[in-house]
């Protein structure tokens, strides 16, 4: 065959398969750039599931009647300009490429009049062929009517669902976007019906009215609110709590700047969140927003732009970690509320001396006493002589399941415990290796974990070095692999979580790392399995030998992700604090 250019319609059709996978998908985009526009009100109109029509109006900024026949031009866009643009852009659109190609698999009317505009104009493409401009009634604002879609691509076709099927899909479409933007009105009318009305919502009262009628009012009633910032990203949004937990993974809402996204990496910072207070095989509720300059991150990383890639990467599962687990933490160590709600227990399945399941089901009562009596009876507290005082001091208690006390010299010392005890256990991992002494100890039950076929390759590839940090695994199958042992360090832990998170690790780098870097990731990763989780209660002996362990322990001011581990406030912080002069 001769090496030909493809015409442009094809190629307008090809890019189609791509971005226009179903209604939903041409829905998606279509309200995408109404948002570009800066719409407050966003109409939508489906008949047969957005089959044989949408229809989406906005009262947005309008396109003039000289540009309406480059909007359904390809990479033609009113969005970027520069490569510089595109490292930073802020709109959800920027490729140029989804008018075109609906205009090229479905019957499109564009109709639009740009603000401050005298008139308005149309413009309407059949499978393709463009037909000239025309003046046309519309107030200020676009409406853009897809028809049936897909009437010329009858391969395409024939992967469309049932109506009802389709129309899920658009919903859910516009449920996620409705969450995106508060600001934004919204109605969705299907087959002539009334689906969905929203007003504005800007309190957070309004918002939580929205989330309830989103995503059902028993989430908002197990929701928590959370809300935080460092170093310029924002994070706020609403958890489940553990007793609201979900079969599937269907109610797990992720935007950054606004874009709602699937990422693996936020996902996997949620779930080790929750690891510790969710039952196996269970699936957290939340919704999550996370706000950062547009620059430090890649939107840029697949068609759809359902994908993003963070420039801060570590940094950013940080904080979703830190903060989720926080979030959970408090409240539930005092709230006996929650825990008739959660399910009964089971017994903890192959998971050798896993220690969740059995610290909530203990007494609480019994080793508060306990506690208590250790309290005034154990320790030579604050009183004892200056000079035996350890520099991190000796402990007074624990606050909301995060936070250690203790008493020194010079005053107050809080600890964070998990980032503490994690940089404790990283340090003592990596003296293990140095003196190869990671040493493997066998399981009495092997852990059988499944796996795609490409994850227990990658893990097979692996083999060598899991089994100098103490990790014995075995190929079992094509997509099973058994895990036989694991560092003594790291019996406590849950070992198919690890090995999973371990996976998911190796995946995501890009390109092949130096292998002491690598190593280093899957130290961390492994000190982040074995530290202390927020909720675990610790007698003061404890918190102690925690605080003992931290002053022999090199770097301990920082854990791996080089946030600090303890603060002090000293006397003359708390003088100046209560005005009080001395
Ligand atoms: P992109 O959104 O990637 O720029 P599109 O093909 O989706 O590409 O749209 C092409 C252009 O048409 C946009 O850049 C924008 O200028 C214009 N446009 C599309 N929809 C609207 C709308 N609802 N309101 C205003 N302008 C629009
Ligand atoms: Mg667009």
């Amino acid at each position: 065959m001769q090496i030909r250019v493809l015409p442009s319609n094809l190629i307008d059709q090809i890019a189609a398969g791509e971005v226009i996978e179903r209604p939903a998908s041409a829905l998606k985009e279509l309200i995408e750039n109404s948002l570009d526009a800066e719409a407050k009100r966003i109409d939508i109109e489906l008949l047969a599931g957005g089959t044989r029509l949408i229809r989406v109006s906005d009262d947005g900024r309008g396109i003039p009647g000289e540009s309406l026949p480059l909007a359904l031009a390809r990479h033609a866009t009113s969005k970027i300009q520069s490569l510089e643009d595109l490292e930073r852009v802020a709109t959800l659109g920027f490729r140029g490429e989804a008018l075109p190609s609906m205009a090229s698999v479905g019957r499109l009317k564009l109709s639009s009049r740009a603000q401050h505009a005298a008139g308005a104009w149309c413009i309407e493409s059949n499978g393709g062929d463009v037909h000239a401009a025309k003046p046309a009634p519309h107030p200020p604002g676009t409406t853009v009517e897809l028809r049936e879609l897909f009437f010329n691509t009858p391969a395409r076709r024939k992967f469309l669902r049932t109506e009802r099927t389709e129309f899920v899909h658009c919903d859910a479409a516009v449920r996620h976007l409705a969450l995106a933007r508060f600001d934004v009105e919204w109605r969705l009318r299907h087959n002539e019906r009334e689906v969905l009305e929203l007003a504005r919502a800007t309190t957070r009262e309004q918002q939580e009215a929205r989330l309830s009628m989103v995503c059902g009012s028993e989430f908002l009633d197990h929701a928590r609110y959370l809300e935080r910032e460092i170093e310029g990203m924002k994070l706020r949004g609403w958890l489940a709590e553990p007793s609201y937990s979900r079969s599937q993974a269907d109610m797990q809402y992720t935007f950054v700047n606004s874009r709602f996204v699937r990422d693996k990496l936020l996902r996997h910072a949620v779930r080790l969140g929750y690891e510790d207070v969710l039952f196996h095989g269970r699936h957290p509720a939340y919704v999550l927003y996370i706000e950062l300059d547009p620059k430090r991150v890649d939107v840029n990383a697949h068609p759809a732009k359902l994908e993003i890639r963070f420039r801060d990467s570590r940094l950013v599962h940080d904080l979703v970690f830190r903060t989720v687990e926080a979030t959970l933490a408090t409240g539930l160590v005092s709230d006996t509320e929650t825990a008739p709600r959660t399910p009964p227990a089971r017994a903890p399945q192959a998971k050798q001396g896993s220690f969740r399941l059995d610290d909530r089901q203990r007494g609480h009562g019994v080793r508060e006493a306990a506690t208590l009596y250790e309290r005034l009876h154990a320790q030579p507290i604050a009183s004892s002589s200056d000079d035996e005082m350890p520099p991190l001091g000796y402990a007074l208690a624990q606050l909301s399941g995060v936070y250690v006390l203790a008493q020194n010299r010079d005053g107050l010392i809080i600890v964070d415990m998990h980032a503490a005890h994690e940089r404790v256990v990283y340090e003592q991992l990596k003296a293990a290796l140095a003196d190869s002494k990671l040493s493997m100890q066998p399981l009495l039950v092997p852990v059988p974990l499944r796996l795609s076929l490409a994850e227990a390759d990658l893990l097979e590839q692996w083999e060598t070095q899991l089994a100098e940090l103490g990790i014995s695994i075995r190929r079992r199958g094509p997509d099973e692999v058994q895990i036989d042992g694991m560092p003594l360090a790291l019996q406590d832990g849950d070992a198919e979580v690890l090995l999973r998170d371990i996976v998911s690790d190796l995946a995501a780098d890009e390109g092949p790392k130096r292998v002491g870097q690598a190593v280093d990731a899957l130290l961390a990763t492994m000190a982040c399995h074995g530290a202390l989780r927020a909720n675990r209660r610790l007698t003061l002996d404890e918190m102690n030998a925690l605080l003992r362990q931290m002053e022999s322990t090199e770097r301990s001011g920082q854990c791996n992700h080089g946030r600090p581990t303890w603060t002090q406030l000293t006397i003359a912080d708390l003088d100046r604090l209560f005005l009080r002069g001395r």
